[in-house]
């Protein structure tokens, strides 16, 4: 139970003085979940990214072209607008004349604020405009009353449409006005030495700065916020860690001989870091440890195999093995990739999903229970309760940061001591896999399987869509098989879907019925129907939205065009193009972008076309935007961080790891004075299902 002290800090946004519903509403758009609405405490850890100076309060004359000045002016004319054209009101002081600039705006309202011969505080963006001084639509326009009262350093949030600055602003210091007093949890030591306040003193800070510097990152206001964040990471890896330590393993001995059976039916030898890989799995298996890896490797690396070997290996001990995918057209493409090779082997396996008939599930159900079933492939369908094995000795899970750390831990609570192998697909750069893994053991497929041919890369500005098109049309007359993929549209499904559709029927004037179509809002059967068709060669260029990003294997596919390159992360970009270059024939990758393009869109789309190395591409993509968007962190669900720059703040990184070794060391069970301090933290970074396992243990 959360300790009552916290009570304010969950209580809904919406319940906050000068929150309105519609607010309220925003609110929740910005920063509840799908599941939750907003809270205080997620008012107060969205830290402001920026802020603006108003302590620059220059004469006219000396104020700086483009930036934000606060004056001192006389209203010397007002000029409202002749037919369509802005409402002007100038202005001067002793040294020069400014112009305020209004679009579109109540002129009742300008000459309240701004009455004729008499002295105001103005605060906005400094333009030039035709050789003269201009401020449009100025933030502020106060008299010496309101100049007095106003915060000489503004944050800037981000926001969402709709949602004003000012509202913004008040909303979060009603937050601020709920946080309780919290007793301390970190070190005193550690705290002095790096100058550090309080964890409420430092919010405070944040969301009232007195200068620009006080919000910097590097600062030590925000540093200590991001080592709060980065110890309740650290503890809770580890005490998921200890957890598994505690529960013992349990010796799965196997001498080889299904797998060789299985190997013996490949159509092709294993790369060597398959081999590493099989045989890091196979030693951890043998052994009376617990098992906890994670199996990383770039799209089409050939992570199914392993995974299908190691189950094998569990199979051959007497247990049975689970593959949980985080989609049912993933679940199926495992099953069909694995089922005829395990069977080849004499083993049993079964697909179960959301989508299975009462009478399929019933008998899998039955199967799994009695030990009559060797494997089973399938969505989280597999953690529901009425699910139980006889004896589920390997719990295997593919795009592991997809799931949360309940649903990945449900799978490996169906049975005795069973080992977990996680999967992913998002190459993690070593700086990172240390914060995301924790203590996890890694295999590694870097090596591609042999064969592969680079996947031929370019940027073409969409003004040349005819050309592509036209080039398509070649290509379909020799056979390819094209995907398709529209961007997403910032902010609405609805409109990210039109636009696919839009795509696929000016498509379809070119190639008529070879023209199919995907997207996330299709029911499950008219998704997996329209991939069939694809994979099957019915339609020859699938329009898709970007639901064929993880894990789709049609190795016929040569062409990927993406629509708006210059709207996709670098690394989604490269899950992308993965999609092809899977068979043996030459494949090409698209990129259409709308220009201009910005530096670091520029910089995205060169790497791209110079490696197809996901490693490398995870490291550039590090560097290019930071940590935050490595993962997709609030699309995908990736256990992202709030605050804590991986970019910038390594060293307290390796610094949290530390302490949450020491700490844990003295106080396993978190229940000194500190330890419950600690837990506090845990429940603010919600980081607190790891307690959960403390009680349970
Ligand atoms: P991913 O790591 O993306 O899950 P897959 O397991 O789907 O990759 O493998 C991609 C493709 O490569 C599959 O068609 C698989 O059969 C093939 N493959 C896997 N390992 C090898 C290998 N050692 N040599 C050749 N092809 C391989
Ligand atoms: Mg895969």
């Amino acid at each position: 139970m959360r300790p009552s002290l916290l009570d304010p800090l969950f209580a809904s946004a919406s319940a906050l003085p000068g929150v309105g519903p519609k607010t309220g509403k925003l609110l929740d758009r910005l920063l509840g979940d799908a599941d939750r609405p907003a809270r205080a405490l997620d008012l107060l850890l969205h830290i402001p990214f920026s802020c603006i100076d108003r302590r620059n309060r220059p004469k006219i004359a000396e104020a700086p072209i483009g930036a934000v000045s606060t004056l001192k002016v006389r209203v010397a004319e007002h000029r409202p607008p002749r037919a369509k054209g802005p409402y002007r009101v100038l202005t001067e002081d002793e040294t020069g004349d400014l112009t305020l600039v209004f679009f579109r705006a109540n002129s009742g309202w300008i000459e309240k604020a701004l009455p004729l011969g008499e002295t105001r505080w103005v605060s906005g963006l400094v333009e030039l405009y035709d050789a003269y001084r201009q401020i449009v639509h100025p933030d502020r326009i106060l008299d010496e009353a309101g100049l007095a009262a106003l915060p000489p350093v503004e944050p800037v949030y981000g926001l969402t449409e709709g949602l004003f600055p000012r509202v913004m602003a008040k909303a979060a210091a009603g937050a601020l006005d709920r946080l309780p007093p919290l007793p301390e949890w970190q070190d005193g030591k550690l705290s002095r030495a790096m100058g550090w306040e309080s964890f409420g003193a430092s919010l405070a800070r944040l969301h009232r700065p007195q200068t620009p510097q006080d919000i910097a990152p590097e600062g030590k206001f925000f540093t200590r916020l991001a080592f709060d964040e980065l110890l309740s990471h650290q503890l809770g890896l580890r005490l998921v860690r200890a957890r598994m330590q505690v529960l013992r393993g349990r010796p799965q001995k196997s001498d080889g001989a299904l797998a060789a059976r299985i190997l013996g039916q490949l159509p092709f030898d294993l790369t060597g870091d398959q081999k590493k890989a099989v045989a890091e799995i196979s030693a951890d298996l043998a052994s009376d440890k617990r098992m906890l890896r994670l199996l990383q490797g770039d799209v089409g690396s050939g992570k199914t195999v392993v995974a299908l070997l190691a189950m094998a290996h569990v199979v051959e001990a007497g247990r049975q093995a689970a593959l949980m995918a985080p989609t049912e057209i993933l679940a199926r493409q495992h099953f069909a990739t694995i089922a005829p090779l395990a069977r080849a082997a004499n083993l049993s396996v079964a697909l179960m999903t959301g989508r299975d008939k009462a009478s399929e599930r019933r008998a899998t159900l039955e199967a799994l229970a009695s030990g009559a079933l060797d494997i089973v492939v399938g969505t989280h369908a597999l953690v529901q309760d009425d699910v139980a094995f006889a004896r589920l000795g390997l719990a295997v899970i593919d795009e592991q940061h997809r799931f949360g750390v309940h649903q990945r831990l449900a799978l490996g609570d169906k049975g005795e001591a069973v080992d977990v192998l996680a999967m992913t697909a998002t190459p993690i750069p070593r700086t990172l896999a240390l914060a995301f893994f924790g203590d996890m053991d890694l295999s590694t497929l870097r090596e591609k399987p042999p064969g592969r041919q680079p996947i031929d890369t370019r940027a073409v500005n969409v003004e040349r869509i005819d050309e592509v098109v036209a080039g398509l049309a070649r290509a379909l007359r020799a056979g390819a098989r094209v995907y398709w993929v529209c961007p997403l549209v910032e902010g609405s499904e609805d409109s990210d879907l039109a636009a696919a559709q839009d795509r696929a029927e000016d498509l379809r004037k070119f190639f008529g019925a070879e023209v199919g179509l995907v997207h996330g809002q299709m029911k499950g059967r008219d998704k997996d129907a329209a991939m069939e068709d694809f994979s099957r060669g019915a339609t020859r260029i699938l329009v898709a939205t970007t639901v064929i990003e993880v894990g789709v294997n049609v190795p016929e596919a040569t062409i990927m065009v993406i629509e708006h390159a210059e709207r996709f992360g670098l690394a989604q970009l490269h899950q992308l193009r993965g999609r092809v270059g899977r068979g043996d024939r030459k494949s090409s990758c698209i990129l259409l972008y709308a220009g201009p393009l910005g530096e670091t869109a520029k910089a995205r789309l060169e790497i791209l076309r110079e490696t197809e190395d996901g490693f490398r591409i995870a490291e550039e993509d590090l560097r290019l935007r930071g940590e935050g968007d490595v993962l997709g962190a609030k699309q995908s669900g990736a256990p992202g961080f709030k605050i804590a720059r991986l970019d910038l703040h390594a060293d307290l990184l390796r610094a949290a790891r530390d302490e949450a070794e020491k700490m844990l060391a003295s106080d396993p069970e978190l229940t000194s004075e500190r330890g419950q301090s600690l837990r506090l933290l845990l429940y603010i970074f919600e980081r607190d299902q790891a307690l959960k396992l403390l009680r349970a243990g």
